[in-house]
């Protein structure tokens, strides 16, 4: 798959993130220097779970202020991408072909926080159309690396996927004045570090079982599922690149891996 672009799983943080300015802001503000540019970004976000899949049919996507309690200027923040109606089309020919199903056209869900916070820094001008699949209901672990083993072609047509969620996401654990990470933490992202690194899928698929504190890293699984749609997608070369890594409010892990 010569030229094929990479898929990502990015931390997204918290919403704050987008008018801040620290190491994550700035790794996703570089990301896109000596790379090829995406002809379009698919984006699976912890923040859009639906029965079944779903991806986003529009011409111009709106975006969703999806939380509440932040402040104001966070609300007034806008991402007017393109959409990409004939992506859309190409990922539902590709999840049919791979007997994942039909995925449905839809016209009404607008970008979510998982996807639009990091592109406002990584894509600023808001020019790459951007294309929403949804995180379907259930489905587990190793069907959603069969839907990015279906997509992985797309990677050698331009088309840049993300999976956003969070290596790490126990919010009753966030603390803005922590001063050191939790070692349940750290120990959580160490083992997640050397089973991408083993490429051991029969580990990471039982995560919740086997992983040191798993059930603590993801209290709930939806910011550690969308993983395993850009892991699937480069199954070819399993090979899991760490590009970023650091903690924010004592336990939020903003790990970044690329997959070749
Ligand atoms: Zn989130």
């Amino acid at each position: 798959m010569a030229g094929a672009l990479p898929a990502l799983f990015l931390s997204h943080g918290s919403p704050t993130i987008c008018v801040e300015d620290n190491a994550t802001t700035r790794f996703w503000a570089g990301w896109l220097k000596r790379r090829q540019r995406p002809r379009a970004i698919l984006v699976v976000s912890a923040h859009w779970e639906t029965e079944g899949l779903r991806v986003t049919a529009w011409e111009r996507c709106p975006i969703v202020h999806d939380f509440s309690g932040f402040p104001e200027a966070l609300y007034r923040l806008d991402y007017p991408a393109p959409g990409a109606p004939g992506v859309a089309e190409e990922v539902r020919a590709a999840c049919r072909v791979a007997g994942l199903g039909e995925v449905a056209l839809d016209g009404e869900r607008g970008l979510d926080h998982g996807a639009w916070v990091p592109l406002t820094r990584m894509f600023p001008a808001a020019d790459v159309p951007v294309v929403q699949l949804s995180l379907p209901k259930g489905w587990p672990p190793e069907r959603l690396y069969e839907i990015g083993r279906a997509l992985a072609p797309l990677r050698g047509e331009g088309i840049l996927l993300i999976g956003s969620g969070g290596a790490t996401h126990n919010l009753a654990a966030i603390d803005p004045d922590a001063t050191e990470v939790a070692r349940w933490a750290r120990v959580f992202e160490t083992w997640l570090r050397e089973m991408l690194d083993d490429w051991n899928l029969r580990d990471l698929f039982e995560y919740w079982q086997v992983a040191p504190h798993g059930v603590q890293a993801h209290p709930s699984e939806e910011h550690f599922l969308p993983l395993f749609l850009p892991m699937g997608a480069g199954e070819a070369k399993r090979q899991a690149t760490i590009k970023h890594d650091a903690f924010m409010y004592g336990s939020l892990s903003m790990l970044a891996v690329e997959f070749r």
